[in-house]
């Protein structure tokens, strides 16, 4: 069986370095490890639609910014389709005979959707759309036969909708559809990287963000002012680095380089860690470190994002191209499910001398 990729990210923002510790970085590996034979990288604005219906105007900005930033993260338009979700009509389709396989209250268990709806202040009014969006993503997935789906941990129930709807498909009609695996980060730090304000997720709907885009000075003031331990008042105070967002960070980019390069006096982050349960280790010095790291992390992507923000054509250019690619992808997919589904009608001979003989 091919091995394929397929994940992507809404356009209702530029993209933050929580999107690159969650799957950004992962997907550059697995594009570059050369070991998968397809690799769909998605825009959904169709999806960022359920929860912006009023506001087109956003997504139709945000799409070029992500385009920018999945080019300067390193995704190379040679080895992975970069596209755009509402142009593969097809993906709407298929939601369409998703929907008969879900139930209600099946969607209304889903824990992440639960959470955005709190979040969005839905509960009273639920837009249907928004509610059935895991439907429409396990249409994203499965028109690819996408066999992974590298992610943050806030779409582990997205997957597991996706798996039983293609079981459900599978067995209702024909073994068509694959089921997808799910490829979460094996740094414990980036399955949900943390908020600058320390809440439990970094995310474009609280502002509470690094963007992948941030100038140096940016970073460098959202890192100082970061959330930490609360009770660390005085140097000399023993410290707490669970649920302190600036360790987590350290846990999920810096390296032993780092250490090597902008912080001798430690040998690791274990270190670092043990001095400031200790007592004894200041926040500022700390943060310092982390924005050495950052600024780091992030130089050669702001980098590649300015040689691309010069050639704006050609960013729609690669999504056109990208589009092209998955459309002609999904209407292959989409065909075999009509024909499992016996919606094939034109293409059936069988059915036509079939209704022949029932008239002869
Ligand atoms: P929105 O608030 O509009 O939902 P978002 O910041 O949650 O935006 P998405 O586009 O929904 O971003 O998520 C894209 C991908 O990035 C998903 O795979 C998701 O798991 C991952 N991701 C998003 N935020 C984080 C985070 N803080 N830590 C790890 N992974 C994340
Ligand atoms: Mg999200």
């Amino acid at each position: 069986m091919k091995k394929i990729i397929l994940t992507g990210d809404r356009p209702t923002g530029r993209l933050h370095v929580g999107h690159y510790a969650g799957s950004l970085r992962r997907r550059v590996q697995l594009q570059d490890s050369g070991e998968y034979d397809e690799i769909y990288i998605m825009i959904a604005d169709a999806q960022a639609l359920t929860d912006n219906f009023d506001n087109p105007e956003k997504v139709r900005q945000n799409i070029v910014e992500v385009a920018l930033d999945y080019l300067s993260v390193g995704l190379d338009p040679n080895k992975s389709h970069l596209f755009i979700q509402s142009m593969v009509p097809e993906l709407t389709e298929m939601t369409f005979y998703y929907n008969n396989l879900v139930t209600l209250s099946r969607l209304e268990r889903n824990p992440t959707v639960k959470n955005e709806l709190q979040l969005r202040g839905f509960q009273d009014s639920i837009p249907v759309g928004f509610l059935t969006y895991p439907i429409s993503q396990t249409a994203d997935i499965t028109a690819f036969k996408a066999t992974v789906v590298p992610v943050g941990e806030d779409q582990l129930p997205m997957l597991e909708q996706a798996r039983e709807i293609v079981r459900k498909f599978n067995s209702t009609y024909d073994e068509v559809l694959v089921e997808p695996q799910v490829l979460l980060p094996d740094n414990k730090a980036c399955l949900r990287l943390p908020g600058t304000d320390g809440k439990a997720k970094m995310s474009k709907s609280l502002g509470n963000c690094i963007y992948l885009a941030d100038t140096p000075e940016d970073v460098k003031k959202k890192v100082m002012s970061m959330y930490t331990d609360p009770d660390h008042i005085k140097v000399e105070d023993p410290g707490k680095v669970e649920g302190n967002a600036v360790f987590t960070y350290l846990d999920a980019f810096s390296t032993q380089e780092h250490f090597e390069k902008y912080l001798p006096d430690y040998k690791n982050l274990d270190e670092l860690k043990e001095h400031y349960m200790r007592g004894g280790l200041g926040d500022v010095k700390v943060k310092k470190f982390l924005n050495n790291v950052m600024q780091e992390v992030l130089e050669p992507i702001r980098e590649r994002r300015h040689k691309w923000e010069a050639d704006i054509p050609a960013v729609y250019e690669i999504l056109k191209e990208g589009s092209r690619v998955a459309q002609a992808k999904a209407a292959e997919t989409l065909a075999e499910m009509k024909a499992a589904m016996k919606i094939n009608y034109f293409d059936d001979g069988a059915l036509i001398t079939e209704h022949v003989n029932k008239y002869r």
